[in-house]
């Protein structure tokens, strides 16, 4: 039986772990559960898992959480806030720490879980853009095992030799093929891109996921977060890792071999499969998705990435030789940019526009702890935030 902590319950991808664990409740006991402020959700999930800690991120829902808990047998211990989160990550009975929040605000529980120790899944790419380096020592360094969500990553470390993500040198690897699928905005126009709503720009034509990362894909800087989060997790030269456009996102990524081999791990589109498959590993679950139908495919189409449509994915690429204040940087001006344009004050280019700006004027610094890079990611977003009066 492994005890998990799922940081972000009640998102897509907390959603798509739930679902794995109602399939194989003999082998997954929930611990942990948290979320932000949806209580409705959360209560259902502690009625269906009977966690032993439930945590809510905004302090303000806490007394919401409480009421809804009252006079239920078994209640369990509530918690709120990012030091509720980061206990929660830590706790010894549990064994595995699904740290699927969204953007830097899972940063500080997820770091505290590889801290712990823990076997973490890691879905929260934004902690690893924004502190690289860190992170991975501290995996190192706690004994943590680090296994990729995110399907590229997911699928890049399947093809990679077995028990593999970091110490690739003498394995033969030549390249990473990090394909993404161009997102919902791949033939719009470049003209119209100005004039896109949040509804479109969330519509992905191959995933169904939350709305920060929707965004993210139609802009690309969701490929430019991956391309970052690759740089760190194999830890292999930049150039080594190639974006590749392929809008049917059945192959979900492939790591090419000096023999000139290419190893591809294909599937359905659904998060339930890389998600099964890091909770298990190294075993194999069923995952209740249908497999592949070869005879419904169509054409597999690859092309290379436009920059002058995508330019979020060359300014994520470049953060990389800049340095990680960079990367951080561009994390926290994208985070604050499609906050803007999901609630209707920004346009869709403005993201682009934003992000370009607030790397101009940012100034190098060095990080020593995580401490720096929250601090740095908090003054960053303060630029955001005046750069976009000024838009
Ligand atoms: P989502 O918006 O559906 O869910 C986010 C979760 O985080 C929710 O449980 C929410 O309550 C919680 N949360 C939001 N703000 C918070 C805050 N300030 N403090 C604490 N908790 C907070 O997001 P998602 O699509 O599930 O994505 C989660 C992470 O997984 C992201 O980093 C994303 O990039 C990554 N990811 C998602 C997918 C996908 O298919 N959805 C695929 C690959 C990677
Ligand atoms: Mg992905």
């Amino acid at each position: 039986m492994q005890n998990l902590c799922i940081l972000g319950s009640t998102g897509s991808i907390g959603l798509s772990t739930l679902d794995i664990v109602r399939q194989h409740p003999d082998k997954f006991n929930v611990v942990a559960i948290s979320a932000n402020r949806q209580i409705a959700l959360l209560l259902e999930q502690v009625a269906e898992f009977q966690p032993d800690y439930v945590v809510c991120a905004d302090a303000s829902r806490y007394q919401e959480l409480q009421d809804g808990l009252r006079g239920l047998v078994n209640s369990p211990e509530v918690l709120c806030g990012s030091e509720g989160l980061t206990t929660i990550a830590s706790l010894s009975e549990v064994d595995t720490v699904m740290a699927a929040i969204v953007g830097a605000a899972g940063l500080r529980s997820t770091y505290a879980a590889v801290c712990a120790g823990k076997q973490v899944l890691l879905a929260n790419k934004e902690a690893l853009v924004m502190s690289g380096k860190l992170f991975m020592e501290a995996v190192a360094e706690h004994n943590a095992q680090l296994l990729p969500v995110d399907s590229e990553h997911n699928a890049i470390f399947q093809c990679l030799p077995e028990q593999r993500t970091t110490g690739l040198a003498g394995l033969g690897v030549e390249r990473i093929l990090l394909t993404g699928s161009g997102g919902p905005f791949l033939k719009t126009p470049i003209h119209e891109l100005s004039s896109v709503t949040p509804a479109q720009a969330c519509a992905h034509p191959n995933w169904d996921m939350g709305q920060k990362i929707s965004v993210d894909s139609a802009s690309m800087m969701n490929k430019g977060l991956e391309f970052i989060e690759a740089f760190w997790l194999f830890g292999v030269a930049q150039e080594t890792i190639q974006v590749v456009i392929h809008p049917q996102s059945t192959i979900h990524s492939m790591v090419q071999y000096s023999d000139g081999s290419i190893l591809a791990q294909m599937g359905v589109s659904d998060m339930r499969i890389p998600i099964a498959h890091v909770m298990a590993y190294p075993e194999r679950i069923n995952s209740g998705v249908a497999p592949l139908d070869f005879s419904a495919l169509t054409a597999l189409e690859f092309l290379a990435p436009d920059f002058e449509r995508f330019p979020n994915l060359r300014l994520a690429m470049d953060s990389v030789s800049a340095g990680q204040w960079a990367s951080t940087a561009l994390n926290a001006s994208n985070e604050v940019a499609v906050a803007a344009f999901l609630a209707g004050h920004v346009k869709f280019t403005d993201i682009a526009k934003l992000n370009t700006r607030l790397l101009e004027i940012s100034e190098a610094q060095t990080f020593n702890n995580i401490d720096d890079v929250v601090a740095y990611d908090k003054h960053s977003r303060a630029i955001a935030h005046q750069l976009l009066k000024e838009l």
